[in-house]
């Protein structure tokens, strides 16, 4: 129960919890303060694969930032809440190689226009090697900026923080999942599986030994045992948070098939 003021979600000054700000496998440890080169690393590196989508952790606008030769192509997260996000490193290559060919624009390193306001989940750049991180493993370094201040660990934030399934679609529109895996629990209403691969639409992003727990509400009588294989196709369900982890009831099963 709330006791006293109600403070609005999205106060200036409170983070909300964190969308993980990179979509499918990853790897990253808490090297938040590690020597770097003389410096102090200020955020976490996450290391992922190439190309692979950068989204909003909050709702916010973002600003691209071109001027750092280490940062490389990188952009700003203004976050709704106050706190703002660097996202460094990303991609700048034209081709599958290393090739450098690209520029710090959109559809190479960033996925949305200069001062677009995104909301939570939305994809806005790619993951690459831009900057100092230059032929070494694509990763996103990632910054947390309390009040547009100095850098705290994001580590506890990306721990706690939200895994999707897939990026969020643009604001107002509707998301689709084909899911592969295996039924784990049922209802009369309610299907839980865990998903080994995932197919999303319109962003075309596939993911694989995911092993994510996803809800599916039941509407037409379908029946289902603990431990069937299935492909699960999702009805058309829009970007909130909820739908795209699998949260229970946030998603309904359009149609199936044994698989
Ligand atoms: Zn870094």
């Amino acid at each position: 129960m709330f006791v006293g003021t109600c403070v609005a979600a999205g106060a200036r000054g409170k983070m909300p919890p964190l969308v993980f700000p990179v979509v499918g496998s990853v790897t990253y440890g808490d090297d938040f303060g590690d020597p770097r080169g003389g410096v102090r690393h200020e955020g976490n590196d996450i290391l992922a694969a190439k190309r692979a989508p950068v989204v909003a952790v909050e709702d916010g606008t973002v600003e691209y930032w071109t001027q750092s030769a280490s940062a490389g192509c990188m952009l700003y997260l203004h976050g709704a809440s106050g706190t703002s996000y660097q996202y460094i490193h990303l991609n700048n290559d034209r081709t599958a190689a290393n090739d450098n060919e690209g520029k710090c624009v959109r559809g190479t390193a960033y996925a949305v226009a200069d001062g677009a306001r995104v909301t939570a989940g939305q994809q806005i750049g790619y993951v690459g090697d831009s900057g100092d991180a230059n032929g070494i493993h694509p990763h996103l370094h990632f910054e947390v900026h309390p009040n547009g201040k100095r850098a705290v660990d994001p580590f506890p934030y990306l721990r706690k923080a939200s895994r999707l399934l897939a990026p969020a679609p643009s604001a107002g529109r509707m998301f689709t999942l084909k899911l592969s895996g295996t039924v784990a629990t049922a209802t009369a209403d309610e299907l839980t599986m865990v998903a080994d691969t995932v197919s999303a639409w319109p962003s075309h992003v596939k993911q694989s030994k995911l092993g994510a727990l996803v809800s599916l509400t039941l509407t037409d009588g379908e029946t289902f045992a603990p431990g069937e294989q299935i492909v699960a196709w999702t009805e058309p369900a829009p970007g909130t948070v909820e739908a795209l982890t699998g949260a229970p009831g946030a998603l309904e099963l359009d149609h199936f098939s044994n698989g």
